[in-house]
């Protein structure tokens, strides 16, 4: 295993379900190694944000034959290895969690919350931009309030 951070390792931030059903080849290459390191550090100040509880990674780093696959905007930070996709189970839902990020410190550039898990990206932007995936398709600006 190669670990990028105290919590996070390489393997977590690289594996895909779809990737091994599909037999893509999801390397990163070295560049993106080193994002996925300023990542990992990142995502540390949310794992302690979030109490020191698990982070469950379902989906980081992307190569474009997986983004293609998986239906990845073609400019999505995934392919750069600067976007997570998780969730924190001891926490609470992917409502509380946003929620806790939106109301933090922590810089990040996009924080979605997907339905069924999270988006948070560390694009250099860093714009806080913070949306709830639409029932209907699409993306709405904030989080729900109920
Ligand atoms: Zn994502």
């Amino acid at each position: 295993m190669s670990r990028l951070s105290p919590h996070f390792s390489l393997e977590e931030l690289t594996a895909s379900q779809t990737a091994a059903r599909k037999g893509i080849d999801n390397t990163p290459p070295p560049a993106v190694i080193e994002a996925l390191r300023k990542t990992a550090a990142q995502l540390e100040a949310v794992r302690e944000l979030l109490g020191g509880r698990v982070i469950t990674v379902s989906s980081g780093y992307r190569s474009p034959r997986l983004n293609r696959a998986v239906g990845g905007t073609r400019a999505s930070a995934h392919l750069k290895g600067r976007a997570v996709d998780f969730n924190c189970y001891g926490f609470g839902s992917p409502l509380a969690v946003c929620r806790a990020i939106a109301s933090s410190e922590i810089p990040f550039d996009q924080l979605i919350e997907e339905g069924t898990w999270v988006h948070l990206s560390f694009d250099e932007r860093l714009r806080r931009q913070v949306r709830t995936k639409a029932p209907g398709g699409g993306y709405r600006p904030g989080l729900r309030s109920d």
